[in-house]
Protein backbone atom coordinates (compact mmCIF):
# COMPACT_ATOMS: atom_id res chain seq x y z
CA UNK A 1 0.00 0.00 0.00
CA UNK A 2 1.01 2.98 -0.07
CA UNK A 3 3.54 5.18 2.27
CA UNK A 4 1.82 8.40 1.55
CA UNK A 5 -0.52 9.60 4.81
CA UNK A 6 -3.99 9.65 4.55
CA UNK A 7 -5.50 13.31 3.18
CA UNK A 8 -1.81 13.84 2.08
CA UNK A 9 -1.79 16.80 -0.75
CA UNK A 10 0.51 15.22 -3.14
CA UNK A 11 -0.91 14.23 -6.17
CA UNK A 12 -0.97 10.76 -7.45
CA UNK A 13 -0.22 10.23 -11.13
CA UNK A 14 0.19 6.96 -12.99
CA UNK A 15 1.16 5.97 -16.32
CA UNK A 16 -0.19 3.39 -18.12
CA UNK A 17 1.81 2.32 -21.70
CA UNK A 18 1.34 0.19 -24.04
CA UNK A 19 1.35 -0.70 -28.13
CA UNK A 20 -3.10 -1.40 -27.53
CA UNK A 21 -3.11 -3.02 -30.73
CA UNK A 22 -5.84 -3.29 -29.65
CA UNK A 23 -6.51 -2.15 -26.44
CA UNK A 24 -8.56 -5.26 -24.87
CA UNK A 25 -10.67 -5.60 -21.43
CA UNK A 26 -7.77 -6.94 -19.36
CA UNK A 27 -6.14 -3.63 -20.20
CA UNK A 28 -9.20 -1.67 -18.96
CA UNK A 29 -9.51 -3.58 -15.95
CA UNK A 30 -5.78 -2.80 -14.86
CA UNK A 31 -6.28 0.60 -15.64
CA UNK A 32 -9.82 0.49 -13.42
CA UNK A 33 -8.03 -1.36 -10.64
CA UNK A 34 -4.95 1.28 -10.77
CA UNK A 35 -7.53 3.90 -10.61
CA UNK A 36 -8.77 2.83 -7.39
CA UNK A 37 -6.28 0.93 -5.45
CA UNK A 38 -3.56 3.75 -5.97
CA UNK A 39 -6.01 6.62 -5.59
CA UNK A 40 -4.83 7.77 -8.72
CA UNK A 41 -5.66 11.89 -9.00
CA UNK A 42 -5.07 11.46 -13.02
CA UNK A 43 -4.04 8.14 -15.09
CA UNK A 44 -2.16 8.78 -18.15
CA UNK A 45 -2.61 6.10 -20.69
CA UNK A 46 0.26 6.54 -23.27
CA UNK A 47 0.15 4.29 -26.29
CA UNK A 48 3.43 3.82 -27.46
CA UNK A 49 5.11 4.98 -30.86
CA UNK A 50 7.32 1.78 -32.66
CA UNK A 51 8.08 0.21 -29.13
CA UNK A 52 11.92 -0.54 -29.49
CA UNK A 53 10.57 -3.85 -27.69
CA UNK A 54 8.21 -4.87 -30.20
CA UNK A 55 9.23 -6.80 -33.08
CA UNK A 56 6.08 -6.58 -35.05
CA UNK A 57 4.86 -3.64 -37.14
CA UNK A 58 2.46 -1.73 -35.17
CA UNK A 59 -0.91 -0.32 -36.25
CA UNK A 60 -0.83 3.07 -37.59
CA UNK A 61 -0.74 5.19 -34.82
CA UNK A 62 -4.17 7.24 -35.49
CA UNK A 63 -6.19 3.42 -35.04
CA UNK A 64 -4.09 2.70 -31.88
CA UNK A 65 -5.14 6.41 -30.26
CA UNK A 66 -8.92 5.83 -31.67
CA UNK A 67 -9.08 2.49 -29.96
CA UNK A 68 -7.94 3.73 -26.55
CA UNK A 69 -10.29 6.83 -26.86
CA UNK A 70 -13.10 4.07 -27.51
CA UNK A 71 -11.81 1.61 -24.54
CA UNK A 72 -11.00 4.22 -21.94
CA UNK A 73 -12.67 7.13 -22.66
CA UNK A 74 -15.00 6.86 -20.16
CA UNK A 75 -13.42 6.17 -17.38
CA UNK A 76 -13.01 9.07 -14.47
CA UNK A 77 -9.57 10.74 -14.17
CA UNK A 78 -8.02 9.03 -17.50
CA UNK A 79 -6.27 11.02 -20.66
CA UNK A 80 -5.26 9.57 -23.60
CA UNK A 81 -1.64 10.89 -24.05
CA UNK A 82 -0.31 10.66 -27.48
CA UNK A 83 3.14 12.69 -26.70
CA UNK A 84 4.93 8.99 -27.38
CA UNK A 85 4.25 8.81 -30.75
CA UNK A 86 4.89 12.29 -31.38
CA UNK A 87 8.31 11.63 -30.29
CA UNK A 88 11.41 11.36 -32.72
CA UNK A 89 13.29 8.09 -32.65
CA UNK A 90 12.82 5.64 -30.12
CA UNK A 91 10.64 6.65 -26.70
CA UNK A 92 11.75 5.47 -23.47
CA UNK A 93 9.62 5.77 -20.36
CA UNK A 94 12.46 6.72 -18.31
CA UNK A 95 12.05 10.25 -20.00
CA UNK A 96 8.56 9.99 -20.27
CA UNK A 97 8.61 9.83 -16.32
CA UNK A 98 10.92 13.04 -16.53
CA UNK A 99 8.11 14.89 -18.06
CA UNK A 100 5.66 13.56 -16.35
CA UNK A 101 7.99 14.78 -13.42
CA UNK A 102 8.32 18.31 -14.61
CA UNK A 103 4.58 18.68 -15.50
CA UNK A 104 3.63 17.44 -11.70
CA UNK A 105 6.19 18.69 -9.32
CA UNK A 106 6.06 16.78 -6.29
CA UNK A 107 3.67 14.27 -7.52
CA UNK A 108 4.12 10.53 -6.24
CA UNK A 109 4.30 8.55 -10.07
CA UNK A 110 3.46 5.19 -10.75
CA UNK A 111 3.93 3.30 -13.62
CA UNK A 112 1.23 0.46 -13.91
CA UNK A 113 2.16 -2.52 -15.88
CA UNK A 114 1.51 -6.33 -16.53
CA UNK A 115 3.51 -8.99 -14.87
CA UNK A 116 5.26 -9.74 -18.27
CA UNK A 117 6.16 -6.42 -18.09
CA UNK A 118 7.74 -6.78 -14.43
CA UNK A 119 9.59 -10.08 -15.67
CA UNK A 120 11.29 -7.92 -18.39
CA UNK A 121 12.08 -5.22 -16.64
CA UNK A 122 15.82 -5.01 -16.12
CA UNK A 123 16.32 -5.14 -19.81
CA UNK A 124 14.29 -1.94 -20.34
CA UNK A 125 16.66 1.23 -21.12
CA UNK A 126 17.81 3.21 -18.11
CA UNK A 127 15.39 1.06 -15.73
CA UNK A 128 16.66 2.40 -12.87
CA UNK A 129 16.12 5.57 -13.98
CA UNK A 130 12.28 4.47 -13.83
CA UNK A 131 12.65 2.88 -10.52
CA UNK A 132 14.04 6.07 -8.82
CA UNK A 133 11.38 7.79 -10.51
CA UNK A 134 7.86 6.06 -10.17
CA UNK A 135 6.84 3.37 -8.03
CA UNK A 136 6.01 -0.07 -10.28
CA UNK A 137 1.91 -1.25 -9.82
CA UNK A 138 1.81 -4.83 -11.02
CA UNK A 139 -0.89 -6.30 -12.07
CA UNK A 140 -0.11 -10.67 -12.45
CA UNK A 141 -0.76 -12.37 -15.52
CA UNK A 142 -1.19 -15.95 -16.84
CA UNK A 143 1.62 -17.75 -18.08
CA UNK A 144 0.46 -19.02 -21.62
CA UNK A 145 -0.06 -14.94 -22.37
CA UNK A 146 -1.86 -15.03 -26.39
CA UNK A 147 -2.97 -18.42 -25.57
CA UNK A 148 -6.88 -17.23 -24.65
CA UNK A 149 -7.29 -20.40 -22.72
CA UNK A 150 -9.75 -21.68 -20.17
CA UNK A 151 -9.71 -19.92 -17.21
CA UNK A 152 -9.12 -23.24 -15.44
CA UNK A 153 -5.90 -23.72 -17.02
CA UNK A 154 -4.16 -20.19 -16.02
CA UNK A 155 -1.53 -20.10 -13.74
CA UNK A 156 -0.53 -16.64 -13.04
CA UNK A 157 3.33 -15.82 -13.41
CA UNK A 158 5.62 -16.71 -10.85
CA UNK A 159 7.23 -13.34 -9.53
CA UNK A 160 8.70 -14.57 -6.48
CA UNK A 161 12.20 -14.18 -7.67
CA UNK A 162 11.71 -10.55 -8.21
CA UNK A 163 14.43 -8.50 -6.68
CA UNK A 164 13.02 -5.43 -7.54
CA UNK A 165 10.61 -2.90 -5.39
CA UNK A 166 6.65 -3.22 -6.76
CA UNK A 167 3.19 -2.76 -5.73
CA UNK A 168 0.95 -5.64 -6.65
CA UNK A 169 -2.46 -4.31 -8.01
CA UNK A 170 -5.60 -6.69 -7.06
CA UNK A 171 -6.61 -8.08 -10.68
CA UNK A 172 -8.38 -10.96 -11.07
CA UNK A 173 -6.22 -12.63 -13.91
CA UNK A 174 -7.42 -12.23 -17.07
CA UNK A 175 -6.00 -14.42 -19.68
CA UNK A 176 -6.35 -11.60 -22.97
CA UNK A 177 -4.04 -10.73 -24.86
CA UNK A 178 -3.82 -8.39 -28.30
CA UNK A 179 -1.87 -11.28 -29.95
CA UNK A 180 -5.25 -13.87 -28.90
CA UNK A 181 -7.52 -10.70 -30.13
CA UNK A 182 -5.91 -10.27 -33.49
CA UNK A 183 -4.97 -13.97 -33.97
CA UNK A 184 -9.08 -14.48 -33.67
CA UNK A 185 -9.78 -11.52 -35.85
CA UNK A 186 -6.96 -13.37 -38.67
CA UNK A 187 -9.09 -16.84 -38.63
CA UNK A 188 -11.69 -16.38 -41.12
CA UNK A 189 -14.19 -19.33 -39.53
CA UNK A 190 -14.28 -17.30 -36.81
CA UNK A 191 -14.45 -13.87 -38.29
CA UNK A 192 -18.02 -13.09 -36.30
CA UNK A 193 -17.04 -15.26 -33.37
CA UNK A 194 -17.23 -13.59 -29.85
CA UNK A 195 -14.65 -10.58 -29.75
CA UNK A 196 -16.58 -8.74 -27.42
CA UNK A 197 -15.45 -10.83 -25.04
CA UNK A 198 -11.66 -9.77 -25.75
CA UNK A 199 -12.26 -6.42 -26.26
CA UNK A 200 -15.19 -4.04 -25.40
CA UNK A 201 -17.72 -3.54 -28.51
CA UNK A 202 -16.75 -0.61 -29.45
CA UNK A 203 -13.58 -1.29 -30.23
CA UNK A 204 -14.87 -4.34 -31.92
CA UNK A 205 -17.24 -2.46 -33.93
CA UNK A 206 -13.93 0.20 -34.80
CA UNK A 207 -11.59 -3.38 -36.06
CA UNK A 208 -14.21 -4.50 -38.18
CA UNK A 209 -15.13 -0.72 -40.15
CA UNK A 210 -11.75 -0.52 -40.39
CA UNK A 211 -10.62 -3.74 -41.38
CA UNK A 212 -7.66 -4.25 -39.10
CA UNK A 213 -5.58 -7.07 -38.20
CA UNK A 214 -6.44 -9.35 -40.87
CA UNK A 215 -3.41 -10.55 -41.42
CA UNK A 216 -2.39 -11.47 -38.05
CA UNK A 217 0.97 -11.36 -37.06
P1 LIG B 1 0.72 -8.21 -27.38
O1 LIG B 1 -0.06 -9.49 -27.23
O2 LIG B 1 0.62 -7.59 -28.75
O3 LIG B 1 2.16 -8.36 -26.92
P2 LIG B 1 -0.43 -7.13 -24.90
O4 LIG B 1 -1.75 -7.80 -24.77
O5 LIG B 1 0.68 -7.61 -24.01
O6 LIG B 1 0.06 -7.10 -26.42
P3 LIG B 1 0.34 -4.37 -24.56
O7 LIG B 1 -0.31 -3.20 -25.19
O8 LIG B 1 1.70 -4.75 -25.01
O9 LIG B 1 -0.69 -5.60 -24.69
O10 LIG B 1 0.33 -4.23 -22.98
C1 LIG B 1 0.33 -3.00 -22.29
C2 LIG B 1 0.46 -3.32 -20.80
O11 LIG B 1 -0.68 -4.06 -20.35
C3 LIG B 1 1.69 -4.16 -20.44
O12 LIG B 1 2.22 -3.68 -19.22
C4 LIG B 1 1.12 -5.55 -20.25
O13 LIG B 1 1.87 -6.33 -19.35
C5 LIG B 1 -0.25 -5.24 -19.68
N1 LIG B 1 -1.22 -6.30 -19.96
C6 LIG B 1 -1.70 -6.66 -21.18
N2 LIG B 1 -2.54 -7.69 -21.06
C7 LIG B 1 -2.59 -8.01 -19.75
C8 LIG B 1 -3.28 -9.02 -18.98
N3 LIG B 1 -4.07 -9.91 -19.57
N4 LIG B 1 -3.09 -9.04 -17.65
C9 LIG B 1 -2.26 -8.15 -17.05
N5 LIG B 1 -1.58 -7.18 -17.71
C10 LIG B 1 -1.74 -7.11 -19.03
Amino acid sequence: MSDLPAGSAVQRVGMFGGAFDPPHWAHRSLAEVALTQLRLDVLHIMPTGQAWHKARVLSPAEHRVEMCRLAFGDLPRTLIDTREMHRAGPSYTADTLGELAAEYPGAKLYLVLGADQLLAFESWVRWQDVLQQATLAVANRATHIGADAPLEQMQEMDLSGVRLPFERLSMPLKNISATAVRARIGQPASRHGPLDVLVPETVASYIDQHHLYQDPT
